[in-house]
Formats: C-alpha cells, sequence, structure tokens
C-alpha cells in the first residue's frame, strides 16, 4: 500500500461524538464530530518525524514553520525528531523560522493571500529547508509559498503537510510528508482555526452549524 498520501480518512468516515472525548467547555454545542483525535495525531507526527529523519538525518535543515495554523504541528514535529536526535547516531540539526500566511475568511478561500515575514527568508540561501504547513486544500498557498522560498536558492526544499484534502482539482504540488489525507470538509482544532476560533482544541473536529453561526464574521 502506497504511503505518501498518508492515512486515509475515506469520505464515508463519520468521526466520534465529542462526549466521548474531552474538550473546552466553551465549544459545546459548537462541535459536529471529532474527526482525527488528538492522540492519533500525536502517533502520525511520530511517524513523519522518523521519515523526515531517515532521508535528512545528518543534513542541517531550516524548519519553516507556516503561521499560524501550522505552529502546534511544527511543534510536535520539531519535538519528536528532536527525541529522535538525542536517541540515535544520525541527527539533524535544526533551527526554526517562521512566515505568516492568510488568505481565508469564513470556511472559504479568498484569493488574495496576504504573506507577513517574508523578507527575513535569505535564511534559507542554500540550505536544505523544511516546510511545516498544517492543511494543503487547493494548493495555491503551499504554490505561491514555494516559488517565493525558491527565490532564494535554498539547497533543497521539503515539505510536510499533516493534512490534503481530497479536492476535485488536486493540488499541483503535494508535501513531500502526509499525515492525513482526508475528504473535502473543513476542519479546526490543532491550531487551525475559523476565524482565529477552535485553535485552543487538541482534536481536529468538524464543527456544526451551530458552531459556524456562534463565530462567523
Ligand atoms: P489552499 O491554498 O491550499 O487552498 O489553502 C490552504 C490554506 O487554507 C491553509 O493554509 C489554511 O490556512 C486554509 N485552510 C484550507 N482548508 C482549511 C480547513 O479545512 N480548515 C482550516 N481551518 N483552514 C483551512
Amino acid at each position: 500500500t502506497p504511503t505518501h498520501r498518508g492515512v486515509v480518512i475515506p469520505d464515508d468516515w463519520p468521526g466520534y461524538s465529542p462526549d466521548l472525548f474531552t474538550y473546552p467547555e466553551h465549544y459545546s454545542g459548537a462541535l459536529d464530530c471529532v474527526y482525527i483525535p488528538h492522540g492519533v495525531i500525536m502517533d502520525r507526527t511520530e511517524r513523519l518525524a522518523r521519515d523526515i529523519m531517515d532521508d535528512l538525518g545528518d543534513h542541517d535543515i531550516v524548519v519553516l514553520c507556516v503561521l499560524k495554523g501550522g505552529h502546534q504541528f511544527c511543534s510536535d514535529l520539531v519535538e519528536h525528531i528532536q527525541v529522535l536526535n538525542r536517541s540515535s547516531s544520525k541527527s539533524l540539526l535544526m533551527t526554526v523560522d517562521f512566515i505568516r500566511l492568510k488568505s481565508y475568511l469564513n470556511d472559504r478561500s479568498t484569493p488574495d493571500i496576504q504573506m507577513i515575514g517574508a523578507e527575513s527568508l535569505s535564511v534559507l540561501t542554500g540550505k536544505n529547508v523544511l516546510i511545516i504547513e498544517a492543511i494543503v486544500d487547493t494548493g495555491k498557498t503551499l504554490q505561491k509559498l514555494l516559488t517565493h522560498v525558491q527565490a532564494f536558492k535554498p539547497k533543497l526544499i521539503k515539505v510536510a503537510g499533516l493534512l490534503v484534502k481530497r479536492v476535485p482539482n488536486q493540488a499541483v504540488c503535494l508535501p513531500d510528508y502526509v499525515g492525513f489525507e482526508i475528504p473535502n470538509h473543513f476542519v479546526v482544532g490543532y491550531a487551525l482555526d475559523y476565524n482565529e476560533f477552535f485553535r485552543d482544541l487538541n482534536h481536529i473536529c468538524v464543527m456544526s452549524e451551530d458552531g459556524k453561526q456562534k463565530y462567523r464574521l
């Protein structure tokens, strides 16, 4: 079975009832289901760390974390790589940088992608860069970021994406390391937001209609 798509979640996956897990009281009624529980995210991330280590071990890398949605995945992935670094004869020297991208309003993609902190990317020149993104939907955001990063002439670019959506016009460029392939639903939690809300939720969830209404702009 191919592993490049990551854990494939089928279209008919109903998720779990939120009542089976814990989550902040302020989101009660706002969640339709727990789509990917936090523990499963962590287990998959542990394996991605090993795959990255196998491919890039003994190189130096610059991790480029895509904010805001990518911060939790980035910190957990980096933490898992650090654990491997401590217990293996191979080790991956890492530095971490950040860039902020914004393109969504409510649960819809908007055509203009704002990029903040892109001036400082000269640190990437000649380096092995690992871009860490939470989610790839149409792939437009990643495409734009890749074009931008390439202009600084890094030696190598790899991309780790926690989630890739199965959408009709599948992304032109997909991450090298994929956590999960998911159906075309809008998801929140684990630092992914809906108008800045739901980042403080550890599971990846689907919102209820009430939740969408309550936090709509
Ligand atoms: P793309 O350019 O690939 O269509 O969209 C990627 C960006 O849109 C992501 O970096 C993320 O910010 C946002 N996005 C896409 N799908 C979702 C989703 O299901 N949930 C959330 N919270 N953000 C999403």
